[in-house]
């Protein structure tokens, strides 16, 4: 089933700001929530689905994930990683919406903890790598707690002091239209906590950004679009809430000899005219960079595929191994010197409908043809 954009869903430009999509998303939930049309499911679904789009839209990072890649940035890749997509979790994020919003249901962590973000880290990988597996290092700017303060935000010695505003419960309660709204509390922006003197180091952010440097292990045998997952390994929390996670998206570089399907490779040789008429055998590289030999028979057309066993791509997670296809491709002679031209010459003189079978059987056939016609 295709999914409808979530601009349009919310009725929106996809310019809006934030503060636009706030309200087109207050408008459209209070038009369709369930309690203002009891009993009617299809007010359900929509409702449902304008959550989801703001819920994706509102997050600055899957937005712009969004814009790029479309809903496809939120599906789950095939093979890779535990199949933590982006968009799992909806029903935990949904009464987020709901807190967000009208204040109902849920608390919010005490004292503005936040889960960091997740990030996105495209790698390229050879074949070669694919085949063996590896570990890369990959350095990537990430916002990390501070050290000098761990995390509170507050200058060394100091401590956050709680939000006379709020009490510390980090949203104040306004009456407006239909609901009792709770909003977030602009004192200390939900936090519950004020910090008096902010840490030097973090700007009492509580988190720096820092290049941090991973070491990723990649399995034998991942594919073009293999996404691998490493928990808590994204942005760090806010105010010591816990750590995104860190999704790598491989994609495999074109390989200049083989080309990959699924667990098989294929290649394609050359053989002189000679080898293919008169049989004989010869080296092909294999992926483990090692060779095997592949013996043409006599009489091998042009285009035929031989198998090798066991010589393709590992499979992920498994024990098993594809196999390597030759195709050989039967190269005419060219740039024939006189003695070459007479040799052929006199190989064309002795052939026979025997030498050449499907030719002769052409030829028989127009001639046939043309008899016909005549007639
Ligand atoms: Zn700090
Ligand atoms: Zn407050």
């Amino acid at each position: 089933m295709s999914k409808a954009c979530y601009y349009e869903t919310l009725e929106v430009e996809r310019s809006v700001d934030e503060a636009g999509l706030k309200s087109a998303f207050r408008k459209l939930a209070m038009k369709w929530h369930p309690d203002k049309n009891p009993g009617d499911p299809s007010c359900e679904h929509k409702f449902k689905e304008i959550s989801e789009a703001y819920e994706i839209l509102k997050d600055g990072q899957k937005r712009a994930a969004y814009d790029r890649y479309g809903h496809a940035a939120f599906e789950h890749g095939n093979g890779g990683g535990n199949g933590h997509g982006f968009g799992a979790g909806f029903a935990s994020s949904f009464s987020d919406i709901f807190e967000d919003l009208f204040g109902m249901a849920g608390q919010r962590g005490r004292g503005g903890r936040e889960r960091g973000a997740d990030l996105r880290y495209n790698m390229e990988i050879t074949l070669e790598e694919a085949f063996t597996g590896k570990t890369a290092q990959i350095s990537i700017p990430v916002a990390v707690t501070c050290e000098t303060c761990s995390g509170t935000g507050a200058k060394a010695g100091t401590k956050p002091k709680v939000c006379s505003m709020c009490g510390g419960a980090g949203r104040v309660r306004q009456a407006q239209g239909f609901f009792t709204l709770e909003r977030t509390c602009p004192g200390c922006q939900g936090r519950g906590q004020m910090i008096e003197t902010p840490c030097a180091s973090c700007s009492g952010q509580g988190r720096v950004q820092k290049e941090r440097t991973l070491s990723v292990n990649i399995p034998a045998g991942v594919e073009d679009g293999t996404r691998i997952r490493l928990a808590g390994e994204g942005e760090a929390g806010v105010q010591g809430g816990p750590a995104g996670d860190l999704y790598i998206f491989l994609s495999l570089a074109a390989h200049k000899f083989f080309q990959r399907d699924g667990a098989d490779l294929h290649c394609r040789v050359p053989v002189s005219m000679v080898t293919a008429a008169m049989g004989g055998e010869f080296d092909v590289p294999t992926i483990d960079k090692g060779k095997t030999k592949v013996k043409v028979p006599s009489g091998t057309q042009s285009g035929r595929r031989f198998r090798v066993a066991g010589k393709g791509m590992p499979v992920l997670r498994s024990r098993q191994t594809g196999d390597m296809y030759v195709q050989v491709v039967v190269e005419t002679p060219q740039n024939l010197t006189k003695k070459q031209k007479e040799l052929l010459a006199e190989f064309e003189k002795l052939s026979s409908g025997d030498t050449q079978p499907e030719a002769a059987g052409f030829f028989k056939m127009v001639k046939d043809f043309f008899g016909t016609r005549a007639n």
